[in-house]
């Protein structure tokens, strides 16, 4: 299976021209890494459009997305919307969008629906609630998958990208501390055990689950040595050129060596 390496570009960059500039420096290497990794960039919303013109070996995602398909929703977006500038991904129930939005479990859910309506894939965070400890977070992450998926059959649970992603990892998080690479694979592999209780063992084992929390080039060997962990959610290393190309090298060079 390929590594999956995604971009949490958050509310930056400044410019389109530093966008641009970001992912035409990526396209020019994907070449290396293609057969190994897939790499998604999640820009602002108004840098979907133009940076449309300019990924091509790499994919575009969202950071949110309306649970409405059309309407009177002041401020949204719509799935299908997000289609009409080549979104394949949305990333759904992220930490600083539950802590600052006030975004719940349900409307998390929703949102889901609506990306699988549309043929968006969801990229879910499970992690994320204020003041969550790390001794807590099994609690946390069952319940949040349980109430995120609600009402999914088998065949729509099966198209989520799950993310561990806990808050007290988060580089922009005050005291923040990144996970260990064994942390990571130890809740990874709990998530995809919730998940199989839902699917197919089989099924849930060919699920690409990710971890997220301050991966830099410095640490990612950390995380790219676990084989279970399928990949990367990368926020602030993912607006350095070279610090976000190690961290997608080096999942690449991994999975050669165990492949
Ligand atoms: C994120 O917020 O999704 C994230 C992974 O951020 P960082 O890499 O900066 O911790």
């Amino acid at each position: 299976m390929k590594k999956l390496i995604i971009a949490n570009w958050k509310m930056n960059p400044e410019t389109i021209e530093q966008a641009r500039l970001l992912v035409t420096g990526l396209e020019h290497r994907m070449h290396q890494v293609l057969e190994k990794t897939d790499v998604v960039i999640c820009p602002p919303f108004t840098f979907l459009a133009p940076l449309s013109h300019y990924s091509h070996l790499t994919k575009i995602g969202a950071q949110n997305v309306s649970w409405a398909a059309s309407g009177a929703f002041t401020g949204e977006i719509s799935a299908n919307m997000l289609k009409n500038w080549k979104t394949q991904f949305v990333i759904l129930g992220h930490s600083e969008r539950r802590l600052y939005l006030g975004e719940t479990d349900s409307m998390v859910n929703a949102k889901i629906i609506a990306c699988l309506n549309a043929k968006l894939t969801p990229v879910v965070c499970l992690g994320g609630e204020e003041g969550a400890l790390k001794a807590d977070m099994k609690s946390l992450v069952s319940k949040q998958f349980l109430q995120v998926i609600k009402g999914l059959d088998k065949k729509h649970i099966e198209k989520i990208i799950f993310v561990y992603e806990p808050i007290w990892a988060i580089s922009t998080m005050k005291g923040s501390t990144p996970a260990t690479g064994e942390h990571a694979e130890e809740f990874i592999e709990y998530i995809r055990s919730l998940v199989a209780k839902k699917i197919a063992k089989d099924r849930a084992a060919d699920m690409q689950i990710l971890y997220g929390g301050t991966v830099n080039r410095d640490n990612v060997h950390d995380f790219a040595r676990f084989p279970r962990i399928d990949g990367v959610l990368v926020g602030a290393s993912s607006l350095d050129r070279d610090n976000f190309w190690e961290i997608i090298n080096e999942f690449a060079r991994e999975s050669i060596h165990k492949s």
